[in-house]
């Protein structure tokens, strides 16, 4: 994932893009950037790495050498950006939220036509500059924007600095979100909207999917009007997301105290505490104790000191290990006592079945696992989301690989819960992860406790159901 900020004032904004960016920082780990725009001093940018360090620390000191009154940051988990480019256009800044699959088909078009690509990621093109000279394709910024969301393939959400101000883009099937917010005298354009409230913003519009937005420090207008089709993501709500963000007017914590509320609904399990597994999984934890009325306890600490990050390094070996190293367990609560914990989510179960084994040697005697969503049976095309992997990496491949031999790649099967294939698939994941029980979240609960119609609603990782 990646996440984006973007502000015009009548006064100098690097201020609020400076703290609006780093309140995007659990969107990513990798690199960040911030450009400014000033009619004295033109394009200014910086980028730096977020592998050593956090964004706040990084930007301090070139924070203090800009000025300008319209400027955009980005939180990147894959490339360098923003990307600032010179064209027809005039020279703009683009910042992409994005996951282009035909990345290479695109290049090859552009090479063909002797264009040539200055950046680089990872080995390969920079897929923003990619997206920068899509738009340089148009005679206009918005029939720019408009070849990009018919061009690529994946996702592509983006936010343009021109010297006129920011045009902030939703990608044409609204899979991320953007958000305007307005204060006294300034526009911002964000992600997430958590990093409105300690700016002194309040929401002003919901971009629609593939909705085209100029604004600047007055207002903001249309420049193309939003599709009917949607699919936004579900796991804004179930998992990354940040707690007090709102995307289609729907809070992110309130649809997981709904989530949480909807499992206990359907569950008689005796306990005696319900926990969350932090950090995403406290929100349907205390919907869920709220719903049964089992007191909510806190058996694992996080260690935020040094251990701050909800996303991990790339490394999976690191990940686990930081997984690992910053959640203590106080056996105090946990000791001969039986408890019901809320995950917002199985990806592959390895860092579940660790944290599990802690359980056990710190006593506790029962192990009741609910999981906020259905089971991730089909990883995910659309986002670049560090959770996405290929198929035998996610635990519902692998038991059902254990079940019968197969690598399947149809999991339609698996999926519908009325199938006595399901209740097997479940039953595996159970044994493997050591689990006195487990449930998972019902399709229907799910999309009814976040509150957008299922038709609007990306729940592609639990039913194969997205498109292009
Ligand atoms: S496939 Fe899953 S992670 Fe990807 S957009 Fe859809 S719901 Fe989100």
């Amino acid at each position: 994932m990646s996440g984006f900020f973007g502000c015009v004032s009548k006064t100098d904004c690097v201020l609020d893009v400076f703290y609006g960016t780093d309140y995007h920082s659990h969107l990513g780990t990798k690199r960040a950037g911030v450009a400014f725009y000033s009619k004295e001093k033109g394009f200014q940018r910086a980028i730096h790495s977020l592998e050593d360090g956090y964004f706040r620390n990084k930007f301090q000191s070139d924070i203090d050498g800009f000025s300008a009154n319209s400027g955009i940051g980005i939180i990147s988990d894959n490339e360098a950006q923003p990307i600032v480019l010179t064209s027809h256009l005039g020279r703009f800044a683009v910042a992409t939220v994005a996951k282009i699959s035909n990345l290479s088909e695109l290049e090859e078009y552009f090479i063909k036509q002797r264009r040539t690509f200055s950046e680089t990621s990872q080995g390969g093109v920079n897929p923003t500059e990619l997206v920068g000279m899509l738009i340089s394709e148009g005679e206009t910024f918005e029939e720019g924007i408009v070849n990009v969301f018919n061009r690529i393939k994946g996702s592509c959400s983006l936010i343009v600095l021109t010297d006129q101000g920011v045009i902030a883009a939703r990608d044409k099937l609204g899979r991320t979100p953007i958000i305007i917010g307005k204060k006294d005298g300034a526009y911002a354009v964000a992600f997430e909207t958590c990093s409105f409230s300690n700016l002194d913003y309040e929401i002003d519009k919901y971009l629609g999917p593939g909705e085209i937005v100029m604004v600047n420090a007055d207002g903001h207008h249309q420049l193309r009007k939003p599709s009917s089709k949607m699919q936004v993501c579900s796991f804004l709500w179930v998992y990354y997301g940040y707690p007090p963000s709102f995307y289609e007017e729907i809070n992110v914590d309130e649809s997981r105290y709904r989530c949480g509320a909807a499992i206990a609904k359907k569950d008689d399990v005796e306990a005696d505490f319900v926990a969350g597994i932090p950090d995403s999984g406290v929100g349907h934890a205390i919907g869920y104790s709220n719903q049964r009325g089992i007191p909510h306890m806190r058996p694992y600490a996080k260690y935020t000191p040094t251990w701050p990050r909800s996303f991990m390094p790339q490394n999976q070996q690191m990940r686990d290990l930081v997984a690992k190293m910053k959640l203590i367990p106080n056996t105090a609560l946990i000791k001969n006592k039986r408890g019901i914990f809320l995950d917002d989510s199985i990806v592959r179960g390895t860092q579940l079945k660790d944290n599990v084994v802690d359980l056990y040697s710190a006593g506790i005697k029962e192990v009741h696992m609910r999981i906020a969503c259905p089971p991730l049976t089909h990883p995910c095309e659309f986002l670049n989301f560090s959770r996405s992997r290929s198929n035998l990496d996610l635990a519902t491949h692998k038991a059902v690989f254990q079940l019968t031999g197969i690598e399947h790649h149809n999991m339609a099967n698996y999926s519908d819960t009325s199938n006595g294939n399901y209740a097997a698939m479940v039953e595996q994941i159970r044994k493997n992860l050591n689990l006195t029980t487990l449930k998972f979240q019902k399709l229907n609960d799910l999309v009814e406790a976040i509150g957008v119609p299922k038709e609007n609603l990306c729940t592609h990782c639990f039913d194969g159901s997205s498109y292009f």
